[in-house]
């Protein structure tokens, strides 16, 4: 189901599901957008908040429509993910995200990209695969990559996502747990998951700084995530402030419009060489 809303990008509205028609119209214009090479690779760097060295970053797809102009992932990952659509865009972000992993690493930057799974994905059980085939083609080792799954998309079914990141873990691949805290994930089976690190959902950072119970939240998970040995990233870093609340927490990673906004990939060494970290003396 597709709409045009106030900005003049395309809208899915659960709403009008029932309008089939105007499901297979924006499902054929995913498909067009794809054949065109419409999407476009943006990136957001992740910074280290103690020392401000910039450790990797996170792919971010675009679409940028000719007529609409720049349409923004939520307004359309949501359908992908509900017709399977999905998987054709995760092949080629991972694609442009190991593409732009090695013109960085020929450049002397060895930066970690990090990319983001859905469901679908996990559903997928050429997954583990299609991922060994796009690294081979780019001579790139598990290590460049961490992969970022949200806590909802495993506990749609935790058997099989599970499984998919078990064999995803077995080749190296750094996994993480994206929106912590938006999910009804258990601990208890949290524990049992192979992932190295925890994002903190930017809804709790962006709010912390006047809200009190956000920043106890913040707090929290940031402790939950170092007793069970994971690196914690927050998102959502709009100020100074924040920064350095959260490094005096102990997180260790962040990322947010603060240090950059996403920008296009091709924009990312440009941008580095400008950055100079925020620190206090
Ligand atoms: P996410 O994975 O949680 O990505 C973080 C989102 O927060 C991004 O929105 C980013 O632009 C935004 N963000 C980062 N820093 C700040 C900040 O300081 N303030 C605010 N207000 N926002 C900030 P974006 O790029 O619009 O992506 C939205 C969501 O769409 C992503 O949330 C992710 O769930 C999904 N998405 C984006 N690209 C992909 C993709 O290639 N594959 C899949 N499966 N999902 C994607
Ligand atoms: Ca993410
Ligand atoms: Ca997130
Ligand atoms: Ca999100």
């Amino acid at each position: 189901a597709a709409k045009n809303g106030g900005s003049g990008a395309v809208v899915y509205d659960p709403d009008i599901d029932k309008a089939s028609q105007q499901s297979l119209s924006l499902l054929s214009e995913l498909r067009h957008a794809a054949e065109q090479n419409e999407f476009r690779l943006f990136v957001q760097p992740k910074v280290d908040l103690a020392s401000g060295v910039v450790s990797g970053m996170e792919a971010l797809v675009r679409w940028v429509h000719p007529e609409r102009g720049m349409v923004f992932p939520d307004n359309f990952i949501p359908f992908a993910e509900k017709t399977g659509f999905i998987r054709v865009i995760t092949q080629w972000v991972m694609e442009k995200a190991a593409a732009t992993a090695s013109e960085l690493a020929r450049q002397g930057l060895r930066m970690r990209v990090s990319v983001n799974l859905s469901t679908r994905d996990l559903m997928d059980q050429e997954l583990p695969q299609k991922f060994a085939a796009v690294l081979a083609r780019h001579q790139l080792t598990p290590a460049a990559f961490c992969l970022e799954i949200t806590e909802s998309a495993i506990m749609d079914d935790p058997v099989r996502a599970q499984h998919t990141l078990e064999s995803l873990h077995a080749m190296g691949v750094a996994l993480s747990i994206d929106d912590f805290g938006t999910g009804y994930s258990s601990l208890a089976y949290l524990k049992r998951l192979p992932v190295q690190e925890l994002k903190i959902d930017k809804s709790f950072v962006l709010k912390m700084e006047r809200d009190a119970g956000d920043a106890k939240i913040v707090r929290s998970t940031i402790d939950l995530g170092h007793n069970l040995g994971l690196k914690v990233v927050a998102e959502g870093i709009e100020s100074q402030a924040a920064w350095d609340m959260l490094a005096a927490m102990g997180c260790d990673q962040g990322q947010g419009y603060f240090m950059s906004k996403p920008m296009p990939a091709e924009d990312f060494a440009g941008w580095l060489a400008r950055w100079t970290p925020p620190l206090k003396q």
